[in-house]
């Protein structure tokens, strides 16, 4: 953290991952973890604050259960039994009367009195060598996290804010960005994270600013301070002065006349100068953003992430599943949405997919592997999307694809899934095309394998950066080293679009890499037939293609590829993006 101390305000500086301005009041997400404070209670309110617990324990059995039954259905039922012992745990009847007699006598909220007692007895087994002993502690703590985790959705999912605010938080989660009511969310300030946590992608494509490493700022800013969130320079801004404000009303001004000269143009297609078309389509992730997305001059959606509709309702039926799906794609109609299936993992947990934490999530249980592995989860989200297919035109890619087996048994089970739906009466698509994502090194030496499987590849930066390079996407001490340009990773991108070539089928990014327009003039002259990018960038990104030759573009992207460089790639593609369009980056 850099503080500068200042009479009227504070400013930190952290580091920007998605642009623009807000100006408001802050809410402070705390960690899940804190101790809670014990806030008094009246008591007119016991019976309410007693009645959240108790919906919160309920809420826990119910995850605990579907979780023993993914065990039982996985590993049979002998590892399921620890679920026993943590059901035990939960419905402990003096645990019970001891926490309700404890708030009603002290007045102390609820949140406050469980978890004391629930430290009370894991202290007691801490650090026993006894193995039986320190598995109950374990069996204590996971019960104790998940409840308190519930108490706090619960208060998530009635807004705890009514004005809009600046989200403060030490960490932001996919999921905990899902339970948010977005509608008040102006931006995000976060003391961990890096540009290419799905935090930072939500943010960007929400078009909200956002700037994470803002270290210790949990602890400095308080729920309600004002501030001023700059996600073009990465500041946090408390008690902005008057001269502050002025000076970013009129920066907002100039950025606005910028962007309305763009805005004109942005339904016109993108053709290069010398007459290559470069599709320019948009990621999206929620319902509610499909209105902008096209209205973003997108020419479809070349990636729907459809992980977060499944963490708003893990057990949302195949029904409310269609009838989402098909709202965004009646609302991109006559455009494409391509529904990129079940991404959870990585940073994407759902709680319930997985019965123990995973010693390494980003090379585990994830993508296509977990939906191979829950084929009920799977199948749901198949048929809901053939369904919505009767309704528009869907695409359905499979992401984190490691080898051709996996592609192959997933079109099976769509295959298998379209049958049962024909037997049913139910009414299906004809034309839906079907992809794989190209994200894994493994994936993209073998393209020319898994591009006879497929009818387009869609290649997923994001992660084929971190998995070339070895390089965490979360990690900031790392973060130097997560380098687009690298040799390597260009040659992976290289080799996929050669293979896309070979078999005659279209070939896209929809990594983050896409949505930079430094990095548009080495793209094209790899070759991508496509660029999918957030919604925000999309009136950008077809301008920078509009200026740009595809000759130029090739002749500079094969220099890059042989001086094997990646500063020198970097600044190739830079250079030509300022000459070409210097007023993108004004
Ligand atoms: C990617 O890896 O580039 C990608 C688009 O997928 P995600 O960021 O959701 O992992
Ligand atoms: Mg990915």
């Amino acid at each position: 953290m850099s503080e500068l101390p200042s009479a009227a305000e504070q400013i930190w500086k952290g580091l920007a991952v998605s642009p623009g301005v807000a100006h408001a009041i802050v809410h402070v997400l705390k960690d899940h973890f804190d101790e809670p404070d014990a806030t008094p209670i009246e008591p007119d309110q016991v019976e309410a604050d007693l009645a959240r617990w108790r919906k919160a324990l309920e809420v826990t059995q119910t995850e605990i259960e579907a979780l023993q039954a993914a065990m039982i259905n996985e590993q049979g039922s002998g590892e399921a039994e620890i679920f026993e012992a943590h059901l035990l745990i939960l419905n402990d009847n003096s645990i019970r009367k001891q926490v309700e007699r404890t708030v009603r006598d002290l007045l102390i909220c609820v949140d406050a009195v469980y978890y004391r007692l629930m430290c009370k007895h894991m202290d007691a087994l801490r650090g026993l060598s006894d193995s039986y002993l320190r598995e109950r502690y374990l069996d204590i703590k996971d019960v104790t996290h998940r409840v308190m985790r519930h108490l706090r959705g619960e208060m998530l999912d009635h807004p705890m804010f009514d004005d809009p605010v600046i989200i403060v938080a030490h960490d932001l989660t996919p999921s905990d960005t899902v339970q948010l009511d977005r509608s008040k969310v102006l931006g995000f300030a976060i003391e961990m994270g890096s540009a290419n946590a799905h935090a930072a992608i939500i943010a960007r494509s929400l078009s909200l600013p956002a700037v994470v490493r803002l270290h210790n700022i949990c602890d400095d800013l308080h729920s309600g301070d004002p501030v001023l969130l700059d996600g073009d320079e990465g500041l946090l801004i408390r008690r902005p002065s008057a001269e502050t404000l002025a000076k970013y009303r009129s920066r907002e001004a100039q950025a606005d006349a910028r962007e309305d000269a763009l805005h004109v143009t942005r339904h016109q297609p993108s053709i290069t100068g010398d007459g290559c078309l470069v599709k320019v389509s948009a990621n999206a992730e929620f319902i509610e953003e499909m209105a902008v997305v096209r209205d973003s001059g997108a020419e479809h959606v070349g990636l729907f992430r459809t992980e977060f509709l499944h963490l708003e309702d893990p057990d949302a039926s195949e029904d409310w599943l269609a009838d989402c799906y098909t709202r965004a794609t009646k609302i991109m109609a006559p455009g494409e949405v391509i529904f990129r299936t079940l991404d959870l993992g990585g940073d994407k947990m759902d709680p319930r997919m997985t019965s123990e934490e995973e010693p390494n999530p980003f090379l585990g249980w994830r993508g296509i592997r977990a939906s191979l592995g829950r084929r009920d989860l799977f199948r749901r989200q198949l048929r809901a999307l053939l369904r919505a297919s009767a309704h528009g035109k869907v695409g359905i890619m499979f992401p984190m694809v490691s080898g051709v087996e996996e592609v192959r048994e997933a079109r099976a089970l769509l295959d298998q899934c379209a049958q049962e739906l024909m037997h049913e009466g139910v009414a299906i698509g004809e034309d839906i095309a079907i992809g794989a994502m190209i994200e894994i090194p493994s994936a993209a030496v073998s393209a020319d394998l898994i591009a006879t499987e497929v009818d387009f590849f869609s290649i997923g930066t994001n992660d084929l950066i971190q998995y070339t390079i070895a390089v965490d996407r979360l990690n900031e001490r790392v973060a130097g080293l997560y380098q687009p340009t690298h040799p390597a990773v260009l040659r992976l991108i290289r080799m996929t679009v050669e293979a896309a070539n070979k078999a005659g089928i279209r070939v896209c990014i929809c990594g983050e890499v896409a949505s930079d327009v430094e990095l548009t003039p080495l793209l094209v002259g790899l070759g991508l037939h496509e660029l999918s990018v957030t919604a925000g960038q999309v009136s950008r990104v077809k301008h920078a293609v509009r200026k740009l030759s595809l000759a130029d573009c090739r002749t500079m992207a094969e220099e890059v590829m042989c001086h094997g460089c990646m500063t020198n790639g970097y600044e190739k593609t830079r250079s030509m993006a300022m000459a070409k369009y210097p007023e993108l980056f004004e």
